[in-house]
């Protein structure tokens, strides 16, 4: 079982690897070299360097609004997806904007398109955020589909659900990042509820067997 969370020795970030830990993933070399064959195909290999090159361009200086757009501009993307979640959509708006005025052209769809009611997929009434009321069901493959009919060349996530990102990812057949990961109670900093994991939110985000 491979604990990468839990190891301090890091041989990973430099060469020793007589430093190895017993259960480090690096003892399976063959399958650590098959995915860096992986990186080579034509599919990965610019997209890898080029988000690399971003990664040392703007290190601790550009926000991650601004490393995608330089990234969507390096490689020399057009059309960009944004699928963004209706509590979102005024920073939706923002992202439209920036992508914009950047000469990108921006393609957003919104989570709850097909206005399709959540008892439909099987969300009984007392379990909707508002029982008694019209909720339609997010919709995460309709977002995904009609961005992959538009043909974009790169998706950018704002803040979906839980899950719902998942089935984004799944289906979207262009490369994705998420700009923003939704949290309603942090202001979508969902690193926040872990750096006071010891502290006020030790009882919020404590779930026991
Ligand atoms: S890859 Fe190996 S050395 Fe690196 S963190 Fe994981 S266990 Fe530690």
């Amino acid at each position: 079982m491979y604990k990468c969370a839990l190891c301090s020795v890091l041989a990973c970030k430099e060469e020793s690897p007589e430093r190895i830990p017993k259960n480090c993933p690096m003892k399976t070399d063959t399958l650590i070299e098959d995915c860096f064959s992986e990186y080579e195909t034509a599919e990965n290999k610019e997209f890898y360097i080029k988000s690399s090159e971003i990664e040392a361009a703007g290190y601790c200086e550009w926000p991650r609004i601004r490393e995608i757009i330089e990234f969507s501009k390096s490689m020399n993307y057009k059309k960009i997806g944004i699928a963004f979640c209706l509590g979102l959509r005024s920073e939706a708006k923002i992202v439209d904007r920036l992508l914009t005025a950047a000469g990108l052209e921006a393609i957003s769809v919104i989570c709850k398109t097909g206005a399709i009611p959540k008892e439909r997929i099987g969300i009984p009434d007392e379990h909707k955020v508002r029982p008694g009321t019209f909720e339609s069901m997010c919709n995460p493959i309709a977002q995904a589909k009609l961005l992959n009919e538009q043909k974009t060349d790169f998706n950018v996530v704002v803040g979906l659900c839980v899950g719902h990102d998942s089935m984004f990812y799944k289906y979207s057949e262009a490369m994705v990042t998420t700009l923003l990961a939704k949290d309603r109670v942090l202001a979508h900093n969902p690193a926040g509820a872990l750096y006071c994991s010891e502290g006020y939110f030790k009882d919020k985000i404590t779930v026991n067997e």
